[in-house]
């Protein structure tokens, strides 16, 4: 295990479940120890789909034959339609019906973000613990207590037990397809905007911030140093480094016990075209991908409030505009259309009233400074974090997601809704200011 790893699983052993995160060339036969050590010794379920068996599974299975590890292949299938499988309420359902039927002590989870999403909440369910390889440094998601999950529709994030030993081969996660690399590393990029939301909505909402938590994101983001122009080459120890990151993101986001330091505004983008995509049948790309340029793009809105002058922000006027909810729901069906039922649950809890929003922007134009002395802490530029993001040749703009101008500003100026944890999106808005800083941005994120 990376020394500084070691270090955090046991300083933070009584909350977290995880008890080793193997990375490294060479480690699948260690990381199989590590199972037998930590999940109990009956039949285990091995989740896997035709790439993640080529990746990993056939190799890792073997080894648990070896070890005298009894075991069943689970194949979780493609999408009727041909596409990738999705982590969906059927989906959880299914692999939890395979665990009981099969006399299952465990869950193994051979594959990256869906496959591993499946196999914990499904085991979560059934109090079962899970292990999981993994074959792609493509999100954040390996060792966090959460689950993403397309439920009725929306994507949402839902608690569960996290693994209890993820191992992850520096050759596979190389040799996984580039896009998915990408993906990582714009999970990642996230770090100086989602961090600013938290502290932003701690700031003005009394919401839970964990210095604790942010010490793990440290760490993580110190590994990341250097790393992403290294990666086009594939070079291992980058790659393992971005996977160490990964991992630790994850970590994080266990110790706070939700999402909140590692998904603020840019992840509420991501999901958004996630759900449109799903809904109305458009293009989408991976999770992280999806999330730099949505990174990009809440800096630049970021950039925008900073260069306020507070005494020219006029609550009287802000909190006047304010919608009375029915209306602003009736807004949110025409909007949503289908998906609407799904999003109001989400959109009403977050829907401030008249009073909540006087005593935030009062809050917020009071103490001013604490937007540089606090939120702006961990903030980058748009430019940096486009250009690092360029250095390994990444998505950088909407058209590079497939996703055209009109939806890339419905994802801007709608996502607010699909969530109720405030973010910049959210104070932009209320400001009067998310559809012009939406159109500044979108000049240049929309792509040619
Ligand atoms: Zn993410």
């Amino acid at each position: 295990m990376y020394p500084i790893i070691a270090k955090l699983l046991a300083r933070f052993n009584q909350q977290l479940d995880t008890r080793a995160i193997l990375i490294g060339q060479d480690i699948l036969s260690e990381g199989v120890e590590a199972m037998r050590e930590n999940l109990p010794r009956g039949p285990w379920l091995v989740a896997v789909d035709d790439n993640t068996w080529e990746a990993a599974g056939a190799e890792f299975t073997a080894l648990l034959d070896t070890a005298g590890q009894p075991w069943t292949r689970y194949h979780v299938e493609d999408e009727s339609d041909g596409s990738s499988p999705i982590c969906s309420d059927d989906r959880i359902e299914a692999f939890k019906n395979a665990l009981t039927t099969t006399g299952a002590v465990a869950g193994v989870a051979v594959g990256s973000g869906t496959i591993n999403d499946i196999v914990k909440l499904a085991s979560c369910h059934l109090d079962l613990p899970m292990a999981c390889v993994a074959t792609a440094p493509s999100m954040n998601g390996y060792t966090s207590g959460i689950s993403a999950v397309l439920s009725d529709g929306v994507k949402t994030t839902i608690p569960c037990t996290a693994p209890r030993v993820v191992v992850a081969d520096s050759d596979i996660m190389a040799e996984a397809p580039y896009r998915m690399i990408c993906s990582g590393l714009g999970d990642l990029m996230s770090k100086p905007v989602s961090n600013a939301d938290w502290q932003l909505s701690a700031w003005l909402n009394d919401t839970y911030h964990s210095s604790q938590a942010m010490e793990i994101i440290e760490a993580g983001a110190e590994m990341l140093v250097g790393v992403a122009p290294r990666l086009p080459e594939r070079d291992r120890d980058a790659v393992a480094g971005l996977t160490a990151s990964l991992m630790l993101s994850g970590l994080a986001m266990s110790v706070a016990g939700s999402s909140s330091p590692a998904s603020g505004g840019e992840h509420l983008i991501s999901h958004y075209i996630d759900m449109t995509a799903i809904a109305f049948d458009k293009p989408h790309d991976f999770h992280g991908c999806q999330v730099g340029v949505g990174t990009v793009t809440t800096a630049f809105i970021y950039e925008r409030l900073r260069a306020l002058n507070p005494d020219q922000i006029d609550i009287d006027a802000r909190v006047d505009a304010l919608l009375p909810w029915e209306e602003y729901e009736e807004l949110l069906r025409q909007r949503f259309g289908p998906l609407f039922d799904a999003v109001v649950k989400h959109a009403r809890p977050a829907y401030p009233t008249p009073d909540e929003m006087r005593q935030r922007l009062g809050r917020l134009c009071d103490q001013w400074e604490r937007l540089d002395t606090e939120v702006g802490q961990t903030l980058r530029t748009a430019q940096s974090l486009e250009d690092e993001l360029a250095s390994a040749e990444c998505p950088l703009r909407f058209s590079d997601l497939g996703v055209e101008p009109d939806r890339a500003r419905r994802s801007i100026v709608h996502s607010k809704d699909i969530r109720n944890r405030y973010t910049i999106l959210h104070l932009a808005w209320e400001l009067g200011m998310l559809e012009p800083w939406a159109d500044e941005a979108l000049e240049i994120l929309a792509g040619p």
